[in-house]
């Protein structure tokens, strides 16, 4: 089956192999089990069903809630030779009857739906007469209410599926990966022993940098100057944020357009227009902006504010190089983009089980901006991507020559600090005691009188908070996940208050920051 799989991608597509992730996925496919395919948009999971759908014998229904795609999907398709259909409200009554009628008589080998469509009894009678093989459901996350887009005409597909009279081969897709999800969707899709794939999620064509302790305006400038034929995204975490940036850049004389929710549909219709069609380079943006984009010569997006998870992180830098030619993806992190996302999240109208939940992925996105492991690694380990090298070679952690410095003295004063104010406070404090401040909250709790008090006295607040969160990155210490996290100590922690092991970090020496900005 798979060798008569590897034809078809070759006499289709053209592709000579499966990418990993797609084989494993088709494969059980076409032992009739129910999948889950966890990849990201671009990742190639329409050959993940497209090709059983071939394989197999009548028709394969694929349930999409993007309108647009299924005309793509089904165009191409067509070009290739291969009998497919969508229904969908762009459909007038009599269309869409006549492809229902068409369907029912067999005549795709793929036909793409929306969910609101299973609804409707006509539909459904249709469907009963007709082989159909496999059920393909796209965005599957769409059924979950812990996910972002819930749709409520999700919740119709596993009824559906039961009163087909054969139950067909079920297979899933979605970006999203978080266990409540993932829970959902096996249960409310009604998967049967499904196996879960996490793939797709390596970009090999995009270069990743993590730029801390710099100057960001000063980034900025150099950075367009050397890179100013080419589209770019800047994200930033608030309208407020993007307004500034738009108006410094476009003082500058860049060709810079904003967008944001803020503005008119006009206006936004406009700006997204005039940056498609490159009449304009650089597109200042909040999250708002990226739903549906299709540029596919985007050469850098920039994250001027770290954004609130992995997920959206990755999502938007994801938005670089979709025509497969090098992307960088730059994030600039600074300690108060911690601060604007945690208010964020408190202001979120989110019950405390879902806050909890989204301080952890913050926690999460914090430690990917400290980590000093391959970027691209730590990206994929926390996807959940099982094939992930321990080294790319092609991000700013793989690429920094600095010498490796032993700053485990420095780790056991903060160790032992944490340990001496019992576990029960947040990072800033810890620091402010390491540094040895007069502050009234130090002094209210008697922290003044700690050993520890004053022990980092030459270093910085804002250095000795960074070490702080380095070392939660690395795994030696833990933050609990709350509105106010309190740092507490790891069993790593503890070898190395022991004196069992030594903690060795690269300080970034400061013309790596040039050298992204030069090539
Ligand atoms: P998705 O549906 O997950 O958004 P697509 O199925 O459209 O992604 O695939 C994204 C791109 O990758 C397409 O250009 C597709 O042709 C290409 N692609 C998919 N599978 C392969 C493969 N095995 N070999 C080469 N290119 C592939
Ligand atoms: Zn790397």
């Amino acid at each position: 089956m798979l060798q008569k799989a590897r034809e078809i991608l070759k006499k289709y597509y053209g592709y000579s192999s499966f990418r990993s992730g797609q084989e494993e996925i088709i494969n059980r496919v076409l032992q009739g089990k129910d999948t889950l395919g966890i990849m990201p948009t671009g990742g190639g999971k329409s050959i993940c069903y497209q090709v059983p759908a071939l394989l197999f014998p009548g028709t394969t229904l694929v349930i999409s809630p993007l309108i647009s795609l299924m005309k793509d999907q089904v165009d191409a398709l067509h070009s290739l030779g291969i009998p497919a259909a969508y229904i969908n409200s762009s459909l007038d009554y009599e269309e869409a009857a006549e492809r229902i009628r068409q369907a029912g008589r067999g005549r795709y080998k793929l036909l793409y739906v929306a969910p609101e469509r299973l609804e409707a009894k006509g539909f459904l009678a249709r469907m009963q007469s007709l082989p159909i093989s496999l059920v393909a459901v796209d965005e599957a996350h769409c059924v979950s209410q812990w996910g972002h887009d819930f749709r409520t005409s999700y919740l119709a597909i596993a009824p559906f599926i039961q009163e087909l009279p054969r139950r067909p081969v079920v297979t899933a897709f979605t970006a999203t990966a978080t266990e409540e999800v993932t829970r959902d969707m096996v249960r409310l899709l009604s998967l049967k022993e499904p196996r879960i794939y996490i793939t797709g999620f390596n970009r090999e064509n995009l270069t990743f940098s993590v730029i801390r302790g710099e100057n960001k305006r000063d980034f900025l400038t150099h950075y367009l100057a050397n890179h100013a034929n080419q589209a770019g995204i800047i994200y930033a975490a608030t309208r407020k944020e993007v307004d500034n940036l738009h108006h410094w850049l476009k003082q500058k004389g860049h060709a810079v357009g904003k967008y944001h929710a803020g503005l008119g549909d006009q206006e936004r219709a406009h700006n997204q227009e005039m940056f498609l069609y490159d009449d304009i380079r650089i597109m200042v943006a909040t999250n708002a902006f990226g739903m549906g984009i299709d540029k596919s010569n985007v050469r850098y997006v920039i994250h001027y504010n770290m954004p609130k998870n992995m997920e959206a992180y990755y999502q938007e830098a994801g938005r670089a190089g979709r025509d497969g030619e090098p992307g960088q993806c730059i994030l600039l992190f600074g300690a108060q983009d911690i601060q604007v996302q945690k208010f964020l999240i408190e202001q979120s109208p989110i019950s405390p089980e879902r806050k909890t939940q989204e301080y952890k992925k913050l926690q999460g996105m914090v430690d990917y901006c400290h980590t000093t492991r391959c970027l691209r690694q730590t990206i994929l380990k926390y996807f959940g991507e099982e094939t992930v090298p321990e080294k790319c070679g092609n991000c700013s952690n793989c690429n920094d020559n600095s010498q490796l410095t032993d700053i485990t003295v420095e780790a056991q004063k903060i160790f032992s600090c944490i340990w001496r104010m019992k576990e029960q406070y947040g990072a800033s404090l810890v620091a402010d005691v390491l540094k040895g401040s007069q502050s009234k909250r130090v002094k209210q709790y008697g922290f003044h009188q700690l050993s520890t008090y004053g022990l980092l006295k030459e270093y910085t607040v804002k250095q000795i908070t960074d070490l702080i969160h380095v070392l939660i990155a690395e795994g030696y210490l833990f933050l609990t996940e709350s509105q106010y996290p309190v740092v507490q100590l790891l069993p790593k922690a503890f070898a190395v208050l022991k004196g069992q092991e030594k903690v060795l970090q690269k300080i970034r020496q400061k013309e790596q920051v040039k050298d992204i900005e030069d090539d």
